[in-house]
């Protein structure tokens, strides 16, 4: 087959790939985008589309491993990690439990907001300029609580976000009514976070892609990186079913893949995939333009245009794509417990898509140290589409030469 000379060549066709490559065509730089199946098919279809810039605390934090451990024994939970004698996911546990640590915690929200409230302000401007289509909306989130302790919990959250500067309130059972009318009688209190926005994840990356498109980046769809060869300390060809390619700057942003990929240019990207689930359901015509939280039960709740997607589940057991019911009934369950005429809802998908864990739950965003025509830009875990605009634009700084806009050490892909 031909091989193809081409400037910079993305790997993955998710919210992270089509970002950077978007930010590359925006800046007038020759880009190439290579999707193994159809734009927006992997973890950036059926999430639960929050731009979560107020979702700071890591999710390895002091508890996180007792807590995980109790889940870890009850298949409806929200939390499950299968046990396997696996090399890659017990090194994954390792540098987890090594995250788990109050210091580092405190460390990781300022980063963690900075990423979000860089990345607000370029979805705001991308959707003032591009007619994205996806039902983008700033309205808040509110979490919502059926138990006292969970509550209380999450008031310690809000005030120890507080003193980084995230705007929030705590609300008794009145005033969530108040704000979000369908609220069940057990639901009795929660917490507003202002700095949230919600959009219909497929329809934005699919229609930023076009935009892309236009701006003169080459997207392949169909088109799979099967292996590659290096020569010295460069990646010197990608080859793909759809022919080979030479490029200056290779991008690895194919999601949980990225680990296999990896893999093959002799990395150990510490990348694990946590399957999600979502219930996508008819919207009814009187449900608030207001996303919540279930949160005892740990159920996003997104509206989406005149959709609603129910989101849940953390599931570390490989590539697994079966379903487990249990764990769906247990969403359909919350549903009917927080919002009244949650039964009533007419079903139109369930979907599993698997989220790209890294151990400390900050991105991989930086060029290799081993291969230096390599960019990786991968390990979102929970929050890939609160973080792919600003990665795209970082991605895109890095390749240009030019100084990024935030610091890139805390992201360095070979920090483990
Ligand atoms: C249930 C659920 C709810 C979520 N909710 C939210 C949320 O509300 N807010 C938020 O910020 N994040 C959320 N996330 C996380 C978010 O979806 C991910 O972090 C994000 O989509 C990752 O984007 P990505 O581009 O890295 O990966 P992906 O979207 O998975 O894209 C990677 C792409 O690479 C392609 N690929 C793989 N291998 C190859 C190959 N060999 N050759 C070519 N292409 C290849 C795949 O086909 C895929 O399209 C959620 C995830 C789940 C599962």
């Amino acid at each position: 087959m031909t091989t193809q000379r081409v400037d910079t060549l993305i790997i993955g066709g998710g919210v992270i790939g089509v970002c950077a490559a978007y930010f590359l065509a925006e800046t007038g730089r020759s880009v190439t985008l290579v999707e193994k199946n159809d734009i927006a098919s992997g973890a950036s279809y059926g999430n639960a589309g929050l731009i979560a810039v107020d979702h700071a605390i890591p999710l390895p934090a002091p508890g996180a491993l007792t807590q995980g451990l109790r889940w870890l024994l009850d298949s409806a939970s929200p939390f499950y990690i299968k046990p396997r004698l696996d090399p890659d996911l017990i090194r994954w546990l390792w540098l987890f439990r090594g995250a788990c640590k109050r210091e580092k915690m405190l460390r990781a929200i300022p980063i963690l907001l900075a990423l979000g409230r860089a990345s607000i302000a370029l979805y705001d401007e991308m959707h003032a300029r591009h007619p994205l289509e996806d039902a983008y909306q700033r309205r808040g989130r509110l979490f919502l609580y059926r138990t006292q302790s969970a509550l209380d919990h999450a008031k310690r959250e809000l005030e120890l976000l507080q003193q980084f500067g995230v705007r929030g309130d705590v609300l008794d059972a009145v005033a969530v009514h108040e704000r979000f009318p369908p609220a069940s009688s057990a639901v009795i209190g929660g917490v507003f976070y202002e700095d949230y926005a919600h959009f219909s994840p497929h329809h934005f990356v699919k229609n930023l892609a076009r935009v892309a498109q236009s701006l003169g980046a080459d997207i392949r769809q169909r088109t799979e990186v099967l292996s590659f060869e290096t020569s010295g300390k460069r990646i010197a060809k990608v080859r793909t079913t759809r022919g080979d390619f030479q490029a200056e700057a290779v991008v690895l942003a194919a999601g949980a893949w990225s680990a296999p990929l990896g893999r093959a240019l002799g990395l150990r990207l510490p990348i694990q995939p946590a399957k999600g689930y979502s219930i996508t359901a008819r919207r009814p015509a009187d449900y608030p333009e207001l996303p919540v939280q279930l949160s005892d039960d740990m159920v996003a709740v997104t509206p989406m245009g005149d959709a609603l997607r129910f989101s849940s589940t953390l599931e570390m057991a490989g590539f697994d794509m079966r379903i487990n019911q249990r764990r769906i009934d247990a969403s359909r369950r919350a549903m009917r417990d927080y919002v009244r005429a949650g039964g009533e809802l007419e079903e139109i998908e369930l979907w599993r898509g698997f989220r790209p864990m890294s151990p400390d739950d900050l991105p991989l965003i930086g060029r290799s140290a081993a291969l230096g025509n390599l960019i990786v830009a991968t390990g979102h875990s929970m929050l890939g589409m609160t973080q792919g605009a600003i990665t795209g634009k970082l991605v895109s700084q890095l390749i240009a030469g030019e100084p990024p806009d935030l610091e890139l050490t805390p992201f360095s892909p070979d920090r483990f």
